[in-house]
């Protein structure tokens, strides 16, 4: 039965992945090992084989619409016919730029990628070797199933988002909205959790946004966390629910989701970047930038009605973490205050710096700027995806999900 089933693995490779992303390997010996991508989220560059079962894989990362800032974050492949066999994977071209300016490789000593036997379960890679020189990381495995997954990080694609909108639409605490939709027509939800009988005079209103950012999928699992507690019927989230409304833009940038970017919107504008320009009244900018432009509407029009008492806009990073803002206002600053305290005190956030940053430099038009134009106070929130000293391991999706349950209700609560 073997060839048959090569033969559908070459059609499915074929048709399926989208250009040179599927490349079998010559038959010899043994089974010839394929490159799979024909599914949603995945990506990858040039395959260089380099033996049997020794691969040299590029990362594709993604330029910005000038060709410029190249961003090697992501990559996620499936590897077929692999069981037992001792596979070598160099993978290489992380460097790129950001800014604008040469930057440094998203590798190195501390990063460890993730594979999965059943393309639903991840663990970090142990036999990985950083060389700094090349800018490539060797990897080792020796698969038990005759499928392996790998991945950057554990995957958060888009379905996975319609499935949870699904789950959490039938909530009685939940409406779920479309307030857009993407450069390729994807719509962009907006999620309110409160408790609808009860008056909403006095209630505080907490906005939390995520996947900006294609690869950011740990902010994806946070998101997830937050809303499955918030709509449950623990008194905890009872409680959050009586005395706050919950605004939830789960996924700024899908169509990158789906296509395996990295960071860039399908035009190849940077959905953290230029929100001081994108003008409501400008269509070249609804063109350009409908992510944006759709999630500033609502933004505004939540501000115009109600104004927002927290937002959180939520970021990965390679091994920074903190928070950050534009605010400065003394009531805003002590809400925000309030709830970097609690951060530091109930979860493993972990920054290098135990203190609330406030905007000193950097880029100065990302979300965090909608303060400036409209006093709607956003924070930045960067978590790393390598190992934290509080958590004392690396991130998983467990400890994500469990995250972002504490982060909602601390949110509810530093708002009051
Ligand atoms: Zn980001």
């Amino acid at each position: 039965m073997r060839p048959i089933y090569l033969v559908v693995g070459l059609i499915m490779g074929t048709f399926l992945a989208s250009g040179a992303e599927s490349v079998p390997a010559v038959p010899t010996a043994g089974a010839p090992i394929f490159f799979n991508t024909a599914f949603e989220s995945a990506s990858i560059g040039l395959i260089e084989k380099l033996g049997e079962t020794d691969f040299r894989v590029h990362i594709r990362g993604q330029q910005d619409s000038r060709g410029r800032n190249r961003q090697a974050t992501w990559f996620y492949f499936r590897m077929d016919e692999v069981a037992g066999r001792d596979i070598t994977l160099r993978l290489a071209s992380f460097k790129g730029e950001y800014n604008d300016r040469p930057a440094g490789s998203p590798g190195g000593e501390w990063y460890r990628p993730v594979f999965s036997h059943d393309g639903e379960t991840w663990q970090h890679f142990s036999d990985a070797v950083w060389d700094a020189a090349k800018d490539e990381m060797t990897l080792t495995v020796r698969p038990r199933g005759n499928q392996i997954w790998i991945a950057h990080i554990p995957p958060y694609p888009h379905a996975r988002l319609q499935s949870l909108l699904a789950d959490v639409g039938r909530s009685p605490h939940a409406r779920v909205e479309v307030i857009g939709r993407s450069v390729l027509g994807r719509e962009l939800s907006l999620i309110t959790v409160t408790n609808f009988q009860r008056d909403d005079a006095g209630k505080r209103i907490v906005w939390l946004q995520a996947r900006q950012h294609a690869w950011e999928c740990g902010t994806s699992f946070l998101v997830e966390g937050a809303l499955r507690f918030v709509v449950s019927d623990v008194p905890a989230a009872r409680k959050l629910r009586d005395e706050t409304i919950f605004k939830f833009v789960p996924m700024i940038n899908p169509d990158s989701v789906v296509r395996g970017e990295v960071r860039f919107n399908a035009n190849g504008f940077d959905p953290n970047r230029q929100w001081d320009e994108v003008d409501l009244r400008d269509r070249r900018w609804l063109e350009r930038l409908p992510e944006i432009w759709y999630v500033k509407k609502a933004l505004l029009e939540q501000q115009t009605r109600r104004p927002i008492d927290l937002a959180l806009n939520l970021h990965n990073t390679e091994t920074g973490e903190y928070v950050d803002t534009m605010a400065d206002r003394d009531e805003t600053l002590v809400r925000m205050h309030r709830f970097f305290d609690l951060l530091m005190a109930k979860t493993t956030f972990d920054p290098a710096v135990p203190k609330l940053t406030l905007f000193r430099s950097g880029p100065g038009n990302t979300t965090n700027s909608i303060w400036r134009e409209a006093g709607v106070p956003m924070m930045l929130m960067e978590q790393r995806i390598g190992p934290g000293k509080k958590l004392g391991r690396r991130p998983t999706t467990e400890d994500r999900l469990e995250f972002g349950a504490r982060l909602i209700a601390l949110l509810g609560e530093a708002a009051q």
